[in-house]
């Protein structure tokens, strides 16, 4: 803060998130996260809307979901009146205009049906967006869909200092845009 400059003992609210990234980066045994310095979307675990509301974005791994877990999420939407639910570009589920008041009831009940956040807020790895792959495309030349499932299991969690966005396709038609996010994988048939 000193070699910054900063002249408040708050600092600069666009500075302290990232000298808070980089301080737990290069020093993950001494430096301890300091919440406050964190976005409120990532303190709340809900994106904050226009409104004030929030939006609540359960995990759902690589796209790839089931009915009992669709069956869950509908229960949530309806005990909690959730005014509107919609399917993101990410292949997940969206829970539009939550009180940031019901938002632990809300995660309670997706905790206990197995969900986990979707980080939809954060600045951290973003869910990864597959096609169905050779599972079920005719012109799919691997699994894309597990690869997904794969590379988002092993990144989850990450602390990014922004968001990082991922996607696999089983192909190079390329459904599901890999080649436009931060980290991108094109299956095809020479692949291993
Ligand atoms: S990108 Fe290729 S493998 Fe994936 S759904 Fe489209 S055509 Fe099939």
């Amino acid at each position: 803060m000193v070699a910054l400059g900063w002249q408040t003992p708050d600092g600069y609210p666009v500075c302290r998130p990232a000298l808070n990234y980089y301080l737990l980066a290069f020093h993950p045994d001494q430096y301890r996260a300091d919440p406050q310095s964190r976005f409120i979307n990532e303190r709340a675990h809900g994106n904050i809307q226009k409104d004030g509301r929030y939006s609540v974005v359960p995990r759902i791994w690589g796209g790839l979901t089931t009915p009992a877990q669709l069956r869950a999420i509908a229960d949530v939407a309806e005990k909690f009146n959730v005014p509107e639910v919609k399917i993101t570009g990410g292949q997940r589920i969206d829970l539009l205009g939550i009180k940031k008041q019901q938002l632990p009831a809300v995660w309670q009940d997706l905790g206990a049906a197995g969900f986990v956040s979707g980080h939809a807020y954060g600045k951290a790895m973003r869910p990864v967006k597959t096609c169905v792959g050779n599972t079920w495309c005719r012109f799919g030349t691997q699994n894309s869909t597990d690869l997904g499932v794969k590379l988002e299991q092993l990144t989850w969690g990450s602390w990014m200092p922004h968001k990082f966005k991922l996607a696999v396709s089983g192909c190079p038609r390329n459904y599901a845009e890999a080649t436009i996010k931060d980290f991108g994988v094109v299956c095809v048939d020479a692949g291993l």
